[in-house]
């Protein structure tokens, strides 16, 4: 719609995961407000203060909007063809003497919410070589969640997700929706389907140390931190013990009598010392879950950061298994696109996954890797330790590693050893101040976009695309152009390079430039929906949706169950329970010695007004003279003689921090709660988020290979043993 110069242009938010519906308000070619999109099928009118708030991020003066170069009196403006012919000769030169090996890219979560820097990304990282290291944010995320999978299904790309419109009993471990509106489930008004299910006379337990802003409105069931696998075990004891295995299992399944074996000693009695949760009340949930048709459990962050993310994950999966709910309606099930043929790509793909994960192993620590991104807790020590592949140029989008990894002091050392540095983002951060070049980037309303990371997680299958809503502010770039450009300059021949600069070429000839959006287009004709490019009349496609279908489109009501065949990657297509490397971590979880020194558990926290590290520079969001601050329990404060608003120190066997601490008796005792993402210093160049400081939570936890989780190669950044004293002269 357009009124003299003002424009209100239907598109979605891709901060997080429920891509919520937004209106843009578009002035005269320049962004001045965002609002819900209330004729969004599903978000409905809502959007958080963040989503809301990015108005102030796309138009912030501390943004990035030319390209940068470092020179001894700080950043100063270049034009793209000096960055980037500068760039391009330093790649050729350490191509030349050090091969691909000395390349390493690493990944920020915003990537996933863009097809451009997406495949951007991973044009550049895997096409300089085969010895190139790549890293994501996912080792502090999501990798064990994608391992799991790998095991049992055979696919890291098979992901169950609670079927939340249609359970009766949801229980969360280690997820707090209400401030993350959800995870590996993209379910807009998340808040408000959780309460659908209280209301049509459900549940809602959660599982947590805190009794988080999720657990607050539902049940809450109060844990030892990073006790999650104690406590799995032993709802599969009592499952096997008290002979309520569904039938379904064992038909789904190989291994289940494996299973059993492994966890016959951990009783309910067992495990108490270690989860905090009385046998009855742990018997109590089991026979609950058994007994509801349609139950979920569902686990997120918390249980994917811990000492065992992968085995945490794979035992929700089991649990889910044994009570029957696996791909069943109001259980734990699988998203599909529908594309015909998808079964046996996804056949292709897991093997090749799994023989990557058998055959290739980090050159530090020895660690495996998952969907093909090395431990991000290991990139310093891959920069500094000398010999072969050491990483010489590194390439940073969208990311802060300095704040997000473990060790963010010694990442900081290792970045100015590199012989070239280059970062792509909106800011100046503290990991982009340690860079050669810093690219300017677009928001996501500079660009057209189509959610693909997210299309099998949705809880109501369903399609938006949009293009972008306002031109590229100064000259910002996508990740996939620098790319381009990028290697177009470059000298180095590498298949990959070599193609790409002759469809740069090709599409050249016509007037074009070279795009990923035909595959994102392909995806679209022949998902679910899909006009399977001109098969079924008024499908769809990326054009006709974002033109004719600005607010989105819902393909299906509900997601197909019946469908384990098709997404279990395994030739026998069945969920396979035995792996050697699940029987090891028990072992290890059992002989694990808490140290008797540090006798409180530090735990993560997420703030509704931050998204990790990036979105302290948006004034809306930081109001009110906002800061950091750690929860802990009432009575740790008093025996400690902390008050309410005292800093505390907060000590781990790897680090020191000193913190702000507001007191509260909802937190399980012995824990403290720390926001992360925090840790502005200075040394970045956004002034607001510099002047609210904080301090890095991360500089607590371990990048030892021996402290990184053996089989993900997850960053261990919760359940880390602490010590707490006060910090505040006595009184
Ligand atoms: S919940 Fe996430 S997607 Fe929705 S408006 Fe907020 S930040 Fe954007």
């Amino acid at each position: 719609m357009m009124a003299s110069g003002i424009e209100h242009k239907p598109t979605f938010c891709r901060i997080c995961e429920p891509l919520c519906g937004m209106i843009a308000t578009v002035e005269d070619g320049r962004l001045t407000a965002l609002r819900p999109d209330r004729e969004h099928p599903l978000s409905a009118g809502f959007a958080c203060q963040k989503g809301i708030a990015f108005t102030e991020v796309v138009n912030d003066p501390d943004r990035v909007t030319t390209p940068l170069k470092r020179t001894p009196d700080g950043f100063e403006p270049v034009s793209w063809d000096s960055a980037l012919d500068d760039i391009a000769a330093r790649c050729d030169a350490i191509h030349r003497r050090h091969g691909s090996g000395a390349f390493g890219w690493y990944m920020g979560n915003p990537a996933a919410f863009s097809y451009a820097h997406l495949f951007g990304a991973m044009t550049f990282a895997k096409g300089v070589g085969r010895d190139s290291h790549f890293f994501t944010s996912s080792s502090q995320d999501t990798s064990s969640r994608l391992l799991a999978s790998q095991f049992l299904y055979g696919s890291p790309m098979t992901v169950p997700i609670p079927d939340l419109l249609r359970t009766d009993l949801l229980v969360l471990i280690g997820a707090n929706p209400m401030v993350s509106h959800g995870s590996f489930l993209t379910a807009p008004r998340i808040k408000d389907r959780m309460h659908d299910i209280v209301r049509r006379g459900g549940r809602v337990v959660v599982i947590d140390p805190r009794r988080s802003e999720t657990a607050a409105q539902f049940e809450w069931l109060g844990v030892i931190a990073d006790s999650d696998a104690y406590l799995l075990l032993s709802v599969l004891q009592v499952f096997f013990a008290e002979g309520l295995v569904s039938e379904a299992a064992r038909a789904q399944s190989h291994g289940l009598d494996w299973l059993a074996a492994e966890v016959a000693e951990f009783t309910p009695e067992v495990t108490q010392v270690h989860t905090g949760v009385t046998p009855d009340t742990l018997r109590a949930l089991a026979r609950d879950l058994a007994a509801t048709p349609r139950s979920a459990v569902y686990g997120r962050l918390g249980t994917c950061v811990g000492r065992n993310g992968t085995l945490v994950t794979y035992l929700i999966d089991a649990v889910n298994l044994v009570a029957g709910s696996l791909d069943r309606p109001g259980g734990s099930v699988f998203g599909t696109l529908g594309i015909p043929g998808q079964k046996w790509g996804s056949k292709l793909m897991g093997a090749a996954l799994r023989r990557t994960y058998r055959t290739k192993r980090t050159r530090i620590g020895g660690m495996r890797t998952v969907i093909g991104a090395e431990p991000a807790a290991l990139m310093a020590k891959e920069m500094t330790t000398a010999g072969h592949r050491q990483i010489r140029a590194m390439f940073v989008g969208a990311g802060n590693p300095v704040l997000s990894l473990p060790n963010g002091a010694e990442l900081e050392d290792a970045l100015e050893s590199l012989d070239l540095m280059v970062g792509l983002d909106l800011y100046v951060n503290e990991t982009h101040a340690h860079c050669d070049y810093v690219l300017p980037v677009t928001t996501m309303y500079e660009r057209d976009d189509f959610a693909v990371t997210f299309q099998q997680f949705q809880a109501t299958p369903f399609r938006q695309a949009t293009d972008a809503v306002v031109t590229p502010a100064g000259q910002c770039r996508t990740e996939w152009d620098i790319i381009v450009d990028l290697i177009s300059r470059i000298r180095t021949r590498t298949p990959v390079f070599a193609a790409l600069r002759a469809g740069q070429r090709i599409a050249g000839r016509s007037g074009r430039r070279l795009s990923p959006r035909p595959v994102i287009d392909m995806m679209i004709r022949m998902s679910d929906g899909g006009d399977r490019f001109g098969l079924r009349r008024n499908g769809l496609n990326f054009r006709r949706l974002a033109t004719a279908h600005p607010h989105g489109v819902v393909v299906a009501p509900d997601i197909r169950t019946g469908v384990l065949d098709e997404v279990v990657a395994y030739r026998h297509g069945k969920v396979e329970l035995e792996h050697d490397g699940i029987g090891d971590e028990i072992i290890a979880l059992v002989r694990r010695k808490r140290p008797a020194d540090f006798p409180m558990r530090m735990i993560g926290m997420r703030e509704p007004r931050s998204e990790n590290s990036w979105m302290h520079n948006a004034p809306l969001l930081m109001r009110g003279e906002r800061t950091q601050r750690a929860l802990m329990h009432v009575d740790d404060a008093a025996a400690r003689d902390i008050a309410d608003g005292d800093t505390a120190t907060v000590r781990s066997p790897f680090g020191e921090i000193a913190v702000p601490v507001a007191l509260t008796a909802d937190i399980v005792p012995g824990t403290i709660a720390i926001p992360h993402g925090w840790g502005h210093r200075g040394t970045g160049g956004w002034r607001i988020a510099n002047r609210a400081g904080g301090v890095n939570v991360n500089q607590l936890m371990s990048s030892d290979p021996a402290d990184v989780e053996a089989l993900a190669g997850m960053s261990w950044l919760t359940g880390v043993p602490v010590q707490v004293a006060s910090a505040t002269p006595s009184r």
